[in-house]
């Protein structure tokens, strides 16, 4: 017997590289190219340290309530978090807790298996098709929860919230999640369902749309039965999640609605020259709606790919798993940033 016998073992999530090098390209971790609204620079700049020597509002009003309006929502329907992964992580503490598995599918977001081992919660994976949709019906057998991407990570593939619907409305008796940390690059948000069931939970976060990664915010929408059970989970774990310099950066963010259309709309762009260029050099992609592009090439491996690149200092994604080890996930930067990769790429594939 030794200590070691008491110890929760879980294989951690392994995120994108964070080089120390900032002369980089950094297209690995899908964050945004631009930086936040000015108005969440005058924020930080102007905050008044005083206020450090309190704990923040552990009820975050001022941000929820700024949510809650952005979205058409009461405060009673908006939960606040440090980060999605935080949102995330609560909502299987509070949510899955049932002796049946949760679903989700097999290629997603590698997160959703860790919080189920970390927890303990029993787990299906539930494969996408040949060109990486979800097949609806793979959620309508019994289970103990239900997770969903939407659009999808790695893939950018975005489903109907139609089809997403009819999932919510087979599963009266499990809470579905909607994780929507991209919908703001194109997919159709679930949030417009909240009223009409009580059972679906849909999490957004700053990190990609809003280039806040940094400052750690993620929150959740949903019925005021399902919010006010995460609030019972969140009081009895940590009252303190958010710091009060992210609180007043969030709200600064959410009131600056002109800057985050202009951003997202400039990411969009890009991406979608990005789709014709990536054609152009041999590559095949589902329909990105998302700030990345998932792309396989015609004949080059793309571990040879990610190893050119990684080379010349131009970091994307690769996973060396069953079913996508063909793909480089590559994160949408600024043009000039695109350019040099896309350059780069026409180079090296021409000389091979
Ligand atoms: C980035 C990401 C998250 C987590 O984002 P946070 O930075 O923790 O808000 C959650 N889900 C998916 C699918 C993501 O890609």
């Amino acid at each position: 017997m030794s200590w070691e016998d008491n110890v929760r073992k879980v294989v951690p999530y392994v995120a994108g590289e964070q080089p120390k090098d900032q002369d980089v390209i950094k297209l690995n971790t899908n964050e945004n190219p631009y930086p936040p609204s000015p108005k969440v620079a005058a924020v930080i700049q102007g905050f008044d340290c005083d206020i450090l020597r309190r704990y923040p509002d552990s009820d975050v009003s001022a941000l929820v309530d700024a949510l809650a309006e952005r979205h058409g929502l009461d405060r009673e329907q908006v939960f606040v978090g440090v980060g999605s992964d935080d949102v995330l992580a609560m909502s299987f503490l509070t949510f899955f807790q049932g002796k049946k598995p949760i679903l989700f599918p097999d290629i997603t977001y590698s997160f959703y298996d860790v919080w189920a081992d970390l927890y303990r919660i029993p787990y299906e994976q539930q494969p996408l098709d040949e060109t990486f949709r979800i097949k609806k019906e793979d959620y309508f057998r019994e289970n103990g929860g239900i997770v969903i991407a939407n659009p999808n990570a790695p893939t950018g593939v975005a489903s109907k919230r139609s089809v997403l619907e009819e999932i919510v409305g087979a599963n009266p008796d499990s809470v579905v999640v909607i994780d929507e940390a991209y919908v703001d690059f194109g997919g159709e948000s679930c949030v417009p369902l909240i009223e009409k069931y009580d059972n679906l939970l849909v999490v957004q976060t700053f990190s990609k749309s809003r280039s806040m990664a940094g400052m750690r915010i993620g929150y959740a929408m949903g019925s005021r039965k399902l919010i006010g059970c995460l609030n019972d989970v969140k009081f009895a774990f940590n009252s303190y999640t958010m710091g009060a310099v992210a609180i007043a950066a969030g709200v600064a963010s959410v009131e600056d609605e002109a800057y985050f259309a202009e951003t997202t709309a400039r990411v969009v762009a890009t991406r979608e020259r990005t789709k014709r260029e990536l054609a152009r050099l041999g590559f095949v992609f589902p329909d990105a709606k998302t700030n990345f592009i998932f792309a396989a090439h015609r004949s080059v491996p793309a571990q040879e790919i990610f190893d050119a690149l990684r080379g010349n200092r131009m970091y994307v994604r690769h996973w060396n798993k069953p079913r996508i080890a063909d793909h480089l996930r590559i994160s949408i930067g600024t043009d000039e940033e695109m350019d040099k990769v896309l350059d780069f790429l026409e180079s090296y594939l021409n000389g091979r």
